[in-house]
């Protein structure tokens, strides 16, 4: 079998895990919903996930890494400590946020408590937010993308990393999936509140971005998903506020 790589401890691992509660979601592929790969999830080595590596590859594609100096000012949501860790390499004005802050104890980075549709920061200020694998979590997500509008400076960016369906315009929720093992079932995660369709990139520009989605096969094309252990079906949501 072929050796596969993680671009965030360098490490060849043999292969990668899969996620815990990874099992079978009939209604989430009916959707052809794109998210994480769940079979090729953790890095044995890192425990970094297939989104945190994809992350990382696209943000360097792209340079937004790069781009990256001391004065950046960047917030970082449910901050993954193999991202976090290289930021902070760049700059130290990183607010690392989290709506369950608590998760964090264990880590060496400051993490404080972000409620993302009521963010406790002034307008205009910061450069990059990253949000890699939020909004389905959260249940007013237009007044969290105002809100992400708001604390970035004109031209700042948004990474909004998010699971969505190509093939549904209008996101699909519904009151009566209320509990867990629906949510799971129709959403594909307990802690998920929708399905996004193709409407979640409108609801972007409408909270005043510009969206470009970059496509892996298009930018990336040189990274072997099956080694790299990414989802080759998943781009990058770059979102940059309209001056
Ligand atoms: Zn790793």
């Amino acid at each position: 079998m072929q050796e596969k790589y993680c671009c965030l401890c360098g490490s060849n691992v043999k292969s990668f895990l899969p996620w815990e509660a990874a099992k079978d979601y009939p209604f989430i592929d009916l959707l052809k919903c794109i998210g994480s790969d769940i079979i090729n999830f953790y890095c044995p080595n890192c425990r970094s996930t297939d989104r945190d590596r994809h992350l990382w590859l696209y943000l360097n594609k792209i340079g937004v890494f790069d781009a990256l100096n001391s004065e950046t000012k960047i917030m970082h949501i449910a901050p993954e400590a193999p991202l976090i860790s290289r930021l902070l390499k760049k700059t130290s004005h990183i607010v690392a946020g989290d709506l369950f802050p608590e998760k964090y104890a264990h880590v060496s980075y400051n993490v404080q408590k972000v409620d993302l549709t009521d963010i406790n920061a002034q307008d205009n200020y910061f450069n990059l937010f990253i949000a890699n694998h939020i909004l389905e979590h959260i249940i007013d997500y237009k007044k969290a993308l105002k809100e992400i509008n708001r604390i970035l400076i004109n031209s700042g960016i948004a990474i909004l990393q998010t699971p969505y369906s190509p093939v549904i315009y209008r996101n699909f929720e519904d009151p009566m999936i209320n509990t867990d093992e629906l949510r799971e079932l129709y959403y594909g995660q307990s802690n998920h509140v929708r399905v996004f369709g193709i409407q979640l990139f409108d609801d972007i520009k409408e909270a005043g971005f510009n969206v470009s989605y970059f496509e892996h096969g298009t930018i990336l094309k040189d990274i072997d998903p099956n080694i790299y252990g990414v989802n080759a079906r998943e781009g990058l949501i770059v979102a940059i506020k309209n001056n």
